[in-house]
């Protein structure tokens, strides 16, 4: 374990109770050397993402290091704004006053991120915390052991290495993290290392937020474009071969309209990776041999053997498992039970589409649901009755991508959220200042009390002014 790792948080405090990271210089300065960290080394992190996970070049810059450069941009765009404290009207229980919200850095805060998109996932809440004026440590997961070296490099050449730290390393060093006293932890990952998180965390009062996973519904109505769902739908499942937190994790549709969209999925498939998608450079694959066997005993599992109705294939030695589909596998099967995190895509079928919210609800919370459909109000029931991290309509995982709406889950998809200004405020703490003036000083607030002094203020406390005229006057 590297020297140090032990004191960090300590030692990490220690600088950020300098004040050197509260300034607005300090802040837009690192901001500027992460967006150098994304544009100049672009080509150097889609090679440590290749390494790790086969990430085809345009998965990597377009899902992970142009989202790195672009939330850079915008934080620095807006931070003077979010900095400034916003004012609040104040009411006659506090008159003449004025009141206002100010957002505090909290000081030391750790940073532990996910292998799946581990540039995206490391540096995104990184933003957030060094422009909420934060001294930061980053660890990435060591599952994607050449891009948490990348990163570590990177981040040590172009930050102030005194408040941004980045520690390698798996369970132990993470451990390790964990015992210290953070003023705040934001963890990606599977929810069981959540609940190992927030139980440390707690030890110390520490505040969390979780960004987890589960399983993401999508549904699928007859009166959609055909075409472009099903292309949506094939891209948002098996980009990064399925091994994506929002990415649709099955699929819902009506019994006559299911043959249709299996054709439809299956027809995309072919045209996205050819017909031998494990030769395909254009599919990532699954991520290391422990993950791989995960995955395979998911299609392994016997109560689906003559459900698979397109795909199947594997590739061992490539780690590769190619598109698949499943017909109404059982509640009970594998697939059914747990995240899938690979390019499986069950299609379970229902009687009615309306059916498919009952069902969706019988299961945990997921980080995300997607309801493709042109009927508003199907649409409506959809958006008020499941409850989710986030949701997009006609098609998949996009809401993450929008800076204005805030990105993570709820119950066991985790809690807390971020991106745009929502990272921000993550990792500030919204300080009430209150100023009062020394005029106005009415002695109806102090001992000994009376009952016209009650009366005063139970009238000041109604706002009416009429009840508080006559309070004063004895009207
Ligand atoms: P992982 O294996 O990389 O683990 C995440 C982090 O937890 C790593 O940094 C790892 O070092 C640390 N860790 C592992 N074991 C630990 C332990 N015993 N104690 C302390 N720390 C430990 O990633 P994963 O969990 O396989 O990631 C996949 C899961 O994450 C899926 O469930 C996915 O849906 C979810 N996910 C969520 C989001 C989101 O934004 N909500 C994003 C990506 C992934």
């Amino acid at each position: 374990m590297a020297v140090g790792v032990a004191t960090v948080a300590e030692d990490l405090r220690a600088v950020f109770s300098t004040g050197k990271t509260r300034s607005y210089e300090w802040r837009a300065s690192q901001l500027k050397a992460l967006e150098k960290v994304a544009t100049c080394h672009d080509k150097e992190l889609a090679e440590a993402l290749y390494s790790d996970l086969r990430k085809p070049e345009h998965e990597a810059f377009v899902f992970e290091i142009a989202g790195v450069a672009k939330a850079c941009k915008f934080a620095l765009k807006e931070l003077r704004r979010w900095m400034k404290p916003e004012k609040v009207k104040t009411s006659m229980t506090t008159f003449p006053s004025s009141g206002e919200i100010v957002s505090e850095p909290l000081g030391a805060v750790l940073i532990i991120s996910a292998w799946n998109y581990p540039v995206l996932l490391s540096l995104d809440p990184v933003i957030g915390a060094i422009a909420a004026g934060n001294a930061v440590v980053l660890k990435p997961s060591e599952i994607a052991p050449a891009t948490s070296s990348a990163l570590a490099k990177l981040l040590g050449q172009y930050m102030d290495t005194s408040a941004v730290k980045v520690v390698e390393g798996g369970v132990p060093e993470t451990t390790t993290l964990l015992e210290q006293n953070w003023d705040k932890i934001f963890y990606t990952g599977n929810s069981k290392i959540g609940r190992i998180v927030m139980t440390a965390a707690a030890k110390h009062l520490t505040p969390v937020v979780l960004e987890l996973g589960g399983k993401c519904p999508a549904v699928v109505d007859s009166n959609v474009d055909l075409k472009v769902a099903a292309r949506r739908l094939a891209a948002g499942k098996f980009c990064n071969s399925g091994q994506t937190c929002v990415s649709p994790d099955y699929v819902l549709t009506s019994n006559e309209f299911a043959p249709k969209l299996i054709n439809a999925i299956s027809s995309e498939v072919e045209k996205f990776y050819g017909k031998d998608p494990l030769q395909s450079n254009d599919l990532a694959r699954i991520i290391n041999a422990r993950h791989f066997q995960r995955v395979a005993n998911l299609l392994d599992d016997e109560k689906i053997s003559d459900k698979i109705v397109f795909g199947g294939q594997r590739d061992k030695t490539n780690l590769k498992i190619s598109p698949t589909i499943i017909l109404d596998a059982p509640g009970d099967s594998l697939v059914m039970g747990e995240e899938i995190f690979g390019p499986l895509l069950p299609i379970i079928t229902v009687n009615k589409v309306e059916d498919s919210i009952p069902f969706i609800n019988a299961k945990e919370k997921p980080l995300a649901a997607y309801l493709f459909s042109s009927d508003k109000k199907l649409e409506e029931k959809f958006i008020t009755g499941v409850s989710a991290g986030g949701m997009t309509i006609n098609d998949t995982t996009l809401h993450l991508a929008e800076h204005g709406l805030p990105f993570g889950g709820v119950g066991e998809s985790g809690m807390g959220a971020y991106h745009g200004k929502f990272s921000f405020d993550a990792f500030s703490h919204k300080k009430a200042v209150l100023v009062r003036s020394f005029k106005g000083d009415i002695s109806a607030r102090y001992p000994p009390y009376t009952t016209r002094k009650l009366n005063l203020l139970k009238a000041i406390l109604s706002g009416n002014i009429i009840r508080i005229l006559r309070a004063i006057f004895g009207l």
